[in-house]
């Protein structure tokens, strides 16, 4: 949940649910540098470095644009409340650009309420970091819609006495958390949802008091397990952020820098693996005929046409035939 803020600039762009996969482009003429080439085949696996190294893009990194110093967003998110004004917050985070990585650093200071030990202070730390890290790094690449540059997007949380970007007040025991305050029993979830906010996406699920999702059918409310959506009802451990959050902080990104880049966004192939895995369980889960488990076959189907798997089964002898 956000708090009231008076402003309304940079509404977020919503990109369409599209994967993206190599691009087709002429091979040039560049010999693979090898340790980019280690990287990669570390990071996302074998078609991914493979339609590199035929587009010949592989080559040392030295035409690349590489920033000098952090890219600084420094913006605000906003979303019209029922009956006027608008819910929002700030969305402040530094981008390091190196070779293949874009690095999001968000830096936060944690003030403890009486009550909280030091030792709920480190465990908060260590449970919020690795559930931010879990839900968004190496989960996306996005492309420079100009240069063609690919850059996995890599995200990092420091805790911080000065020189944040943000300051959460952290109190004891179980109770709500908001962008501003945190509970030490917050499950790791909901820490990955509040810190998911500081990059820039709103909330998804349904709030009578926000214009956007009034309602179960409401443009802004989304059920496909979403970060930002009613993960404690469709599964806590289910949440992952969606390519339509990436997207937005891609845009974000790009008009953070200077000149202005355009960056689409799409899932790593390692992320589409797990997604895989975790989609056909959800799918299986749902009941035969249903509207929901028509949804999740639909993802299953995309996710396995971006793995290659119908091709795949066709070489193996296996025809491919969609799980419904
Ligand atoms: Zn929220």
């Amino acid at each position: 949940m956000k708090e009231t803020e008076p402003e309304a600039v940079d509404a977020p762009l919503r990109a369409p649910e599209v994967v993206q996969g190599p691009r087709p482009e002429a091979a040039g003429p560049g010999a693979a540098h090898p340790d980019l080439l280690r990287k990669l085949q570390r990071s996302v696996g074998n078609r991914a470095v493979a339609g590199l190294v035929e587009s010949g893009r592989l080559r040392a990194p030295a035409r690349r644009t590489l920033a000098r110093a952090p890219v600084q967003v420094r913006q605000t998110a906003s979303e019209p409340r029922v009956g006027g004004g608008t819910f929002g917050g700030s969305v402040r985070f530094d981008v390091d650009f190196s070779a293949f990585e874009a690095t999001i650093t968000v830096k936060v200071k944690l003030v403890p309420a009486s009550g909280v030990s030091a030792a709920d202070v480190t465990a908060v730390q260590a449970t919020a970091t690795a559930a931010f890290l879990n839900m968004w790094d190496n989960r996306f690449l996005i492309t420079d819609q100009a240069s063609h540059d690919q850059f996995f997007l890599r995200v990092n949380v420091q805790f911080v006495a000065t020189g944040q970007h943000f300051t959460v007040a952290l109190h004891p025991g179980n109770g709500r958390m908001d962008e501003t305050n945190w509970s030490v029993g917050a499950s790791p979830t909901d820490f990955a949802h509040e810190l998911t906010h500081k990059i820039g996406p709103n909330d998804e699920y349904v709030d009578p008091t926000a214009v956007r999702r009034r309602t179960a059918t409401s443009p802004g409310v989304f059920t496909d397990h979403s970060v930002m959506g009613n993960y404690p009802t469709e599964g806590a451990g289910l949440a992952e952020a969606k390519l339509r959050h990436a997207q937005e902080v891609a845009d974000r990104i790009g008009r953070a820098s200077s000149p202005h880049r355009h960056f689409t966004a799409a899932y790593t192939l390692s992320n589409q693996g797990e997604r895989l895995v975790r989609w056909r369980g959800i799918r299986d889960s749902l009941a035969a005929g249903s509207t929901q488990r028509a949804a999740a076959a639909a993802e299953v189907t995309a996710i396995e046409a971006d793995l290659g798997i119908p091709q795949l089964s066709g070489l193996t002898g296996v025809p491919y035939a969609p799980t419904p």
